[in-house]
């Protein structure tokens, strides 16, 4: 059997799925899934893809006129200067483009520099690659962003990529436009790529700004940037995103690894990303504007009804909140054991319902905090809320 399967740790998000399935009326706020529905423009244009028999075989990158849309996009909205739609391949969802560009890029034992705390399909995605995990911590001081001299620090000649994830899963920190330019900087100073996840382009607050790294001048070189359909159009189990590279050769072993991996992404799913792409852009700015009056709502509740216990600034983007835990708190009548971040999610989860996933699972600088996602409707985040004021946290038990 692969034993090397078993060095590659398991994401805590599935231990924590399994565990809400055994809850009765739960509050899923555990996983990273927006209430939206995806808008009909998707819905009518993988109708009529099923109508019309468009289930056969498709090219391997994706249909031309989805790989037309997406260039464009990345020119237009992301200030890529992408040469022509060659330079893209459409996935299953974004996991997908990661498998593939962690398979093209990375010969076994080179390192890649990872935010500590990042989404756990990052670390796991590039040790199945065989290569090795730097953690760089992102600071709360500094609204979960990087030291840069830090970073820089991390350099060595191992190192292959440094992986950014800009608004991050799961601070919400935005990184500046002096910071991509100063990573930029580094990148080309040390002769490495940097892997660019760009998942919550559109999810960002109070007037912050995306921007992709490849968009500086003579990055797209040296960048490898992906997205996702699921949080921009509300099509997580739809599985579309795609990757944007510039070299010819990297992209030929990509082009091999998502081959071997899927032939090709699904077809009819394709036709809704064509959808979603030519139909009215205004679900990108509803969702942002309800997603932000969530994050208001819910940073209300935690404040009024565990204000003593979990705190912290409200993101600027993504939809979590990535919340300290008071470090004196403990589980009613019983020790925290070695995660206070798992003791409390247990807590949540078997007394008040509420699903929640513990800081330690997104790397060693996130135990201590706490991740509730508020991209749940606001009855399920509103009966969230109450169900922890009735678990009165932090207040002395009557
Ligand atoms: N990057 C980040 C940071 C994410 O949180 C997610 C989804 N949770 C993705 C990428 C990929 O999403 P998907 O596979 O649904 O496209």
């Amino acid at each position: 059997m692969a034993q090397f399967i078993d060095t590659v740790p398991l994401s805590g998000i599935i231990r924590i799925r399994d565990m809400m399935y055994s809850v009765k009326d739960p509050f899923r706020l555990d996983q990273g899934d927006v209430s939206f529905d995806a808008p009909d423009t998707v819905k009518d244009a993988m109708r009529r893809a099923i109508d019309e028999n468009r289930s056969h075989y498709v090219q391997t990158t994706g249909v031309p006129r989805l790989l037309e849309l997406v260039a464009e996009k990345l020119r237009q909205t992301n200030g890529i200067p992408i040469g022509t739609p060659d330079e893209i391949l459409m996935t299953t969802g974004g996991i997908h483009a990661l498998y593939i560009l962690c398979h093209g890029l990375l010969e076994p034992g080179d390192e890649v520099i990872v935010p500590d705390p990042e989404w756990p399909p990052a670390m796991g995605n590039i040790k199945l690659a065989r290569g090795v995990v730097v953690p760089c911590p992102l600071h709360e001081r500094l609204g979960w962003r990087f030291d840069l001299d830090e970073l820089e620090s991390k350099i060595t000649p191992k190192t292959r990529a440094i992986y950014i994830n800009s608004p991050n899963n799961p601070t919400g920190g935005v990184l500046t436009r002096a910071d991509i330019e100063r990573i930029a900087a580094i990148a080309d100073a040390h002769d490495v790529w940097i892997i660019s996840d760009e998942a919550y382009e559109d999810v960002l607050f109070d007037g912050a700004q995306h921007v992709s790294p490849a968009s500086l001048p003579g990055m797209y070189d040296r960048t490898m940037s992906f997205y996702t359909f699921s949080k921009t159009y509300a099509m997580t189990g739809l599985r579309l995103g795609y990757v944007a590279v510039k070299d010819a050769a990297l992209r030929d072993r990509m082009k091999k690894v998502l081959f071997y991996t899927a032939s090709n992404i699904s077809s009819v799913v394709q036709y809704g990303g064509i959808g979603a792409l030519e139909g009215s852009q205004a679900c990108i700015e509803t969702f942002r504007t309800e997603l932000q009056a969530r994050r208001d709502l819910f940073y209300e509740g935690i404040e009024r009804h565990a204000g003593q216990i979990l705190s912290g600034a409200p993101p600027k983007g993504a939809f979590y909140a990535f919340l300290r835990i008071e470090p004196s708190w403990r589980p009613e009548g019983e020790q925290a054991g070695d995660s206070v971040s798992w003791a409390m999610a247990q807590d949540l989860i078997t007394r008040g319902r509420i699903g929640c996933v513990p800081g330690a699972d997104f790397g060693a600088n996130g135990e201590g905090y706490i991740r509730f996602c508020f991209a749940r409707d606001r009855r399920e985040l509103t009966g969230a809320l109450e169900s922890l004021s009735s678990l009165r946290i932090g207040l002395p038990s009557s």
